[in-house]
């Protein structure tokens, strides 16, 4: 049976591209976003057989428990789970922390315990640049970011003797729906390789991560060398 691989926010952007590279590479993939007809457009889209789309807001606990319960009977156990789903309006400072925070908690959460009693499996956690090096204007999203790097690298010290793996990938500007308004603005000159990077890029460096037997509790940047610019 080959691979199950749940991956949150799938049905746009980052995670619609992780989850059509993860289904090339014979994957199975349970997509998961608040549409869930969205989520379903995706899965119409990869490649291969006995993928499933589900409508679940990550931010709440009882849906996420329900979901992954329900993703673990039907398509059984999970091998990989990528947290790619977000929040970026600050008007609601409770919510964008529940989605972009407290969410990736309560997947990897419903994920362990199964993880754990097989011992095997990796999670993504996507985080951002931003996180790292802090962005004026930016604060709460920020904060969600740097929080989830510090949940990434405790989760991995905590469940590494079960053979259980779990990092962050952080991106800088990615061309997709959360970063539109910003692709032809002064931003772009700051990014060392001139130009946004692709949700394809992204995918390939998250694959790596979920591949990857020997690495564990690290953060990758993908980012176009953005960051040694900031
Ligand atoms: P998009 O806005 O393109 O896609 C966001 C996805 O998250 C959608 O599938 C959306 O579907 C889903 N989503 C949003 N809220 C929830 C929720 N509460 N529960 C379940 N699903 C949800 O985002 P990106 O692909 O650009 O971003 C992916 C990740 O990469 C995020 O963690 C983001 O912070 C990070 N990142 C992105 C950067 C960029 O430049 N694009 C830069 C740095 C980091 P639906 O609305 O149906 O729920």
């Amino acid at each position: 049976m080959s691979r199950l691989c749940v991956v949150c926010g799938g049905s746009r952007g980052i995670g619609r591209a992780v989850s059509r590279l993860l289904a090339e590479r014979g994957c199975r993939v349970a997509v998961v976003s608040r549409n869930q007809d969205a989520a379903q457009a995706t899965v119409v889209s990869l490649t291969g057989a006995d993928h499933m789309a589900f409508g679940c807001d990550v931010s709440k606990g009882e849906e996420v428990q329900k979901t992954f319960e329900t993703i673990q009977k039907t398509c059984g156990n999970i091998s990989y789970l990528v947290n790619a789903a977000v929040l970026i309006q600050v008007k609601d400072m409770v919510a964008l922390l529940h989605t972009n925070l407290l969410g990736s908690m309560l997947t990897c959460k419903a994920v362990l315990r199964s993880m754990l009693h097989t011992q095997g499996g990796a999670i993504v956690n996507i985080g951002s640049v931003v996180g790292l090096k802090g962005n004026a204007g930016q604060c709460v999203y920020s904060a969600s970011k740097a929080g989830l790097e510090g949940f990434t690298r405790s989760l991995a010290k905590e469940v590494a003797s079960r053979n259980v793996r779990v990092n962050l990938l952080a991106p800088g500007f990615i061309r997709t729906d959360m970063t539109v308004g910003l692709r032809e603005g002064e931003g772009v000159r700051t990014i060392p390789l001139g130009r946004f990077g692709e949700p394809e890029e992204v995918a390939k460096a998250v694959l790596f991560l979920l591949e990857s037997p020997y690495i564990t509790g690290q953060v990758l940047v993908v980012d176009g060398g953005l960051q040694l610019a900031m």
